[in-house]
């Protein structure tokens, strides 16, 4: 990770990350907010890992934080909860495993070409499974996962 915010004075974690409150400020400098990778970022399940699919809901929520707060309006926490861990295995394999939001693995997954299909699907259309991830508490019964909200609009 790179030392920049550490070296600027923000506080960080062991691995410079930027270490935030419940709305992705810095701790320390609450005029900064972290997002993906450089963000630490806890749940109450425990602290987010640097992913696509943690790391891009930070951004529209930041946007949208940093506007309600322009406005002087509230602001709610930042929530997430992940719905699956897929890993590639070449062009043509894959394993996709389901989870719950805490990251915890249940019995659905996929494997072979299937799975290699859907890796390819999510990796290359970002935006769609974002949108599409925020809908998985309300479309499955699997997951409450894919969830980030700044706030009522
Ligand atoms: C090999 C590899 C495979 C991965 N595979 C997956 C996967 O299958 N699924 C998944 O969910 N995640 C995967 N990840 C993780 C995922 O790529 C990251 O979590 C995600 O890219 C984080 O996004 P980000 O925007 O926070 O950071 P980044 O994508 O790293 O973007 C940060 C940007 O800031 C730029 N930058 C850095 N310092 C400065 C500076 N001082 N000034 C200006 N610009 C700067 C960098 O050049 C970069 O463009 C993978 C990561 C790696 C390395």
């Amino acid at each position: 990770m790179s030392p920049l915010a550490a070296a600027s004075g923000i506080a960080t974690d062991g691995h410079g990350l930027v270490l935030t409150d419940a709305t992705l400020r810095s701790v320390s400098h609450p005029q900064i907010h972290a997002v993906g990778d450089a963000a630490a970022v806890q749940m109450d399940f425990g602290r987010l890992h640097g992913s696509c699919q943690s790391g891009l809901p930070t951004a529209p929520y930041t946007a949208d934080t940093i506007a309600r707060l322009v406005r002087g309006k509230a602001v709610k926490p930042f929530r997430f909860g992940y719905f699956h861990q897929p890993v590639s295995l070449g062009r043509k394999d894959a394993v996709i495993q389901f989870t719950r939001s805490d990251f915890t693995p249940f019995g659905l997954r996929l494997t072979g070409r299937a799975a290699a299909r859907y890796k390819e699907l999510v990796s290359g259309s970002p935006l769609m499974t974002y949108r599409y991830s925020r809908r998985m508490n309300v479309t499955t019964l699997v997951s409450r996962g894919g969830r980030a909200v700044a706030g009522p609009a």
